[in-house]
């Protein structure tokens, strides 16, 4: 599927509306969750959290309303949030002394919590998630993938030395490259942010970036370094074992919901939603064809179908609707169900069944007593195909000969003739703000990151062309 980037957004919104995962509300940017929209985060929670917990890390839950006052501590933190924060003036008909803001994200808040909790060197390394929601009042929305507001986890750590601290911010990027490529089946170039692209208040940034099939980047995951920077702000002090008073240094990273949109621009097809099995919210779907009504064995052999599957922990749906199976396929086609099993008054007769994959053109016939074993086989042989689907488009789509301006607006106007997506550079940066700054004004290509493991090194600048310091990628973004 190659697409325009109109024609994409629009496809995108349909795909979502037709697999009923979300719905608007009349407060702009805030969308609906429906069932299958939520579970496929409740996939994504239980393998985030499972990570979490085996690397040491514990959940807790701190307030949504946040001080205005903790916001002023950190000069670079509320510079970089204010312009997207809603805030509560005013509750049980009284002017509140002091605004509150719906948290955009929650080192202030936490913070201030922490210079509390830590005292000694004992108290280190504190390692805490928070499952929640907040807020961050966007200009441009699209649902999932940006939204005012949306839900998260956020890490919050503190350690006793900068070491510590940055083996942590990677550890947890490398949980979310894992887990994004193992679950969601999307590969991601993992690497730092540029200074213009970093988290207001971080030392350092970095990210996993993943391509969508028009070619734009999606950031689907960030981990801070903070240095101590907010241990300053909050007076987070501990003594260490020197008898000695230190500031500790903490860490931040986060995972959205932005990841369910991810999932749907990477693999979704003409048809709709092609989901990795892991995160699908049905695997299985049985579907009665023929005349079966006239044969009351079909539905009954569909029941113990279903059960099997269902007590081998397959996520199965039996749909014995009276719509005609033409609708039903196209139905469950769209809501990425993974395997269509169609059984009819013939398939009875041959013991078989007829499977059709989600991803794949043909449907094959597969007699009764495979059936279990072809069905757990064929679940984890999707799952790795769309890893590998997704990485081959964007290999295909990252272009690394691209070495100056010029070279990049006679790309994109050749992709534009061609009707081919422009897809990712990766280009030398000298380093400089202005030169990033006049890459994105007259191309609209932002920095992604700076791979950790580029494919080749870049020596010169592509806009200024004097040496470069950086390999990094660039692209159009969400
Ligand atoms: P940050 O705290 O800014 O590093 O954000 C953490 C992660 O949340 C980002 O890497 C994005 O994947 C995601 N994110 C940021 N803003 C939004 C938004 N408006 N809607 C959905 N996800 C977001």
């Amino acid at each position: 599927m190659t697409i325009q980037q109109n024609e994409f957004t629009k496809w995108y919104i349909e795909t979502i509306q037709n697999a009923d995962l979300m719905d608007y509300t009349p407060v702009r940017g805030c969308i609906a969750f429906k069932p299958d929209g939520y579970e496929i985060w409740e996939h994504i929670q239980a393998e985030m959290d499972y990570h979490f917990k085996e690397t040491g890390h514990r959940n807790a839950y701190f307030p949504m309303l946040i001080p205005e006052s903790f916001f002023q501590k950190e000069k670079d933190h509320i510079e970089g949030f204010s312009p997207e924060l809603p805030w509560v003036t005013e509750a049980a008909g009284e002017q509140l002394e002091e605004r509150l803001a719906l948290r955009p994200t929650s080192e202030t808040m936490i913070g201030y919590l922490y210079s509390n909790w830590i005292k000694s060197y004992r108290d280190l390394p504190l390692l805490l998630n928070q499952w929640a929601n907040v807020f961050r009042w966007e200009k441009k929305t699209l649902p999932f993938i940006r939204t005012s507001e949306f839900l998260w986890q956020e890490g919050h750590t503190a350690h006793g030395d900068e070491e510590e601290a940055r083996h942590e911010t990677l550890q947890m990027l490398d949980i979310y490259k894992k887990v994004v490529e193992n679950l969601l089946a999307i590969p991601v170039f993992d690497g730092t942010k540029t200074e213009s692209e970093r988290f207001a208040g971080a030392i350092d940034t970095f990210s996993i970036e993943a391509m969508m099939k028009d070619g734009k980047a999606v950031q689907a995951g960030t981990s801070h370094y903070l240095g101590t920077k907010f241990a300053e702000a909050f007076n987070i002090k501990y003594l260490n074992k020197n008898n000695q008073h230190d500031y500790v240094h903490t860490t931040s990273w986060g995972t959205s919901t932005r990841l369910i949109g991810s999932v749907i621009m990477v693999h979704g097809d003409e048809r709709g939603l092609v989901l990795p099995p892991k995160i699908a919210p049905t695997q299985v779907v049985l579907i009665p064809v023929g005349p079966f009504k006239k044969h009351p064995e079909i539905l009954e052999k569909l029941d113990d179908l279903y059960k099997v599957l269902k007590a081998k922990g397959i996520r199965v749906k039996l749909d014995d609707s009276d719509l005609t199976p033409g609708f039903k396929f196209n139905k469950w086609e769209q809501k990425g169900a993974s395997l269509r099993v169609e059984f009819g008054p013939r398939d009875f007769q041959n013991n078989q069944v007829v499977i059709k994959i989600r991803d794949e053109e043909e449907k094959i016939t597969v007699a009764l007593d495979r059936f279990m074993d072809v069905i757990e086989e064929e679940l984890k042989v999707m799952q790795k195909r769309l890893l590998e689907k997704a990485r081959q488009f964007r290999d295909a789509n990252s272009h690394v000969t691209i070495d100056s301006l010029q070279q990049l607006q006679d790309h994109i106007t050749q992709s534009k003739a061609n009707k081919n997506i422009p897809g990712w550079i990766l280009a030398g940066w000298c380093g400089s703000n202005i030169c990033e700054q006049k890459v994105k004004d007259e191309t609209k290509f932002t920095s992604r990151n700076i791979p950790f493991n580029p494919p080749i090194k870049k020596s010169n600048c592509i806009y200024c062309g004097n040496e470069a310091k950086h390999t990094v990628w660039f692209a159009r973004a969400y």
